[in-house]
């Protein structure tokens, strides 16, 4: 680690760094700093036991046997992100970028948040590390996300509804960018997802990648050859990360699974990699595919999970599914919550609604594989914190008993 690293702007045609004048000094200075830290041990040991006391690395990669009975194709492994602190794998990047902005000595960090996940791992890294935070949410999603909210404010977080546009994620976005190029003397924008203008995507990939990192080493421990791997997709952190040891290797199959939600659609979905309905667009600071209507708006999105209804998809991911590397596919609404339950009931886990839908793709891949081939599924998260939306979906009448019960008492 101690070369110097070159920070891309772009990936092939996609990402760069579209945002104001008033934006580049803090762009340069961030790819300065981290150029910095990521070649001085000091960094390193830091992040290595911040990871190993408060986050709980390593995640546990499980050997899914009862699945792999079950399905009787190639052996299934688990890799369980979903078991790090705060719940999910966003906390990699929040903790990764927290202690980045601490060393550039900044006293606030600014993020955005969608369903919450992400500005929940942000708050709990800044109450760790003793700085000022500030989350921007939709309106819309702070009125329908409320245990989020709560816990971020336990956290010591400010959270900002912000009322314009859809009022969702792509508006919070909009509204943390728009601070920041006033405020970035003292502040860091923290991006949630690999995406964004450089060198955030290339910040996210390098932070999230000790998940691809460990499953590689835990899967030569387990004398296993990996033939494909298989992860969610929404801004694209979660599989970057874990596919990032990878990405220059012929092999294993690299598989990427978006949200088909309720079907093929218009803002029915969020399918952006294919079936032709995104087209390449300048958004949040950066160029991808976007689903976007005849007049360049970005389309609302849908699909069960909140965290991947993103309407556009990291620069990389981008590049290297247009390359082939990665292949694209999707799981709708009801197929996730098939896996979801197949998961539940075989290994006593239960997935987070995005990591579902890749375990859904594995239950279609491993059933066409033999014994002697290993799969692993990235569960970037595990589920406690969807119970509101599938006790809803699978248990509707008695979920709601209970949320009148609550009510009157
Ligand atoms: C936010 C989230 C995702 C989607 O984000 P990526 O940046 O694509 O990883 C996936 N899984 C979980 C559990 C999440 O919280």
């Amino acid at each position: 680690m101690s070369e110097e690293i070159i920070m891309p702007d772009f990936f092939g045609d996609f990402g760069g760094r579209y945002v104001g004048e008033t934006l580049r000094p803090a762009l340069d200075n961030l790819v300065r700093e981290f150029q910095a830290a990521w070649v001085d041990p000091t960094f390193h040991e830091e992040l290595r036991r911040i990871n190993k006391t408060w986050v709980g690395r390593p995640t546990p990669l499980l050997y899914a046997e009862n699945s792999t009975e079950a399905l009787g194709g190639a052996r299934i492994y688990i890799k369980m992100e979903g078991l790090a602190h705060t719940g999910a794998h966003k906390i990699n990047n929040a903790i990764g970028q927290a202690l980045l902005a601490k060393r550039m000595g900044k006293r606030r960090i600014i993020a955005e948040t969608g369903a919450g996940q992400h500005g929940l791992a942000t708050a709990a890294a800044c109450a760790k590390l003793g700085i000022e935070c500030r989350v921007y949410m939709g309106s819309v999603d702070v009125a329908r996300q409320r245990p989020n909210v709560f816990a971020m404010e336990m956290m010591g977080a400010e959270v900002v509804p912000v009322e314009s546009g859809a009022r969702t994620l792509k508006d919070a976005i909009n509204a943390a960018l728009r601070e920041w190029a006033a405020t970035f003397p003292d502040t860091h924008y923290l991006i949630g997802s690999a995406l964004g203008p450089a060198p955030f995507p290339e910040l996210a990939r390098r932070f999230q990648e000790i998940v691809g990192q460990e499953t590689r080493e835990q899967m030569n421990e387990a004398g296993e050859e990996i033939h494909a791997m298989i992860a969610c997709v929404g801004g694209g952190s979660n599989s970057i990360g874990f596919f990032a040891p990878f990405i220059d290797l012929p092999k294993p199959r690299l598989i990427g699974v978006e949200a088909g939600g309720r079907g093929p659609g218009p803002g029915e979905n969020a399918v952006r990699m294919t079936g032709g309905a995104s087209r390449l667009g300048i958004a949040h600071g950066y160029k991808t595919r976007f689903l976007m209507d005849d007049d360049g708006q970005i389309r609302e999105t849908h699909s069960i999970s909140a965290g991947l209804d993103y309407p556009g998809v990291g620069p990389q991911l981008a590049a290297l599914g247009e390359s082939g590397r990665i292949e694209f596919t999707s799981a709708t609404d009801e197929e996730t919550l098939e896996a979801l339950k197949f998961f539940a009931r075989n290994e006593g886990v239960m997935f987070a609604l995005e990591s579902a839908h890749a375990g859904a793709v594995a239950l279609k891949v491993a059933p066409t594989l033999k014994r002697d081939q290993a799969i692993v599924i990235n569960m970037s998260g595990r589920g406690d914190k969807d119970l509101f939306i599938t006790a809803k979906a699978l248990d509707r009448a008695r979920w709601v008993d209970f949320l009148q019960s609550e009510v009157q008492s």
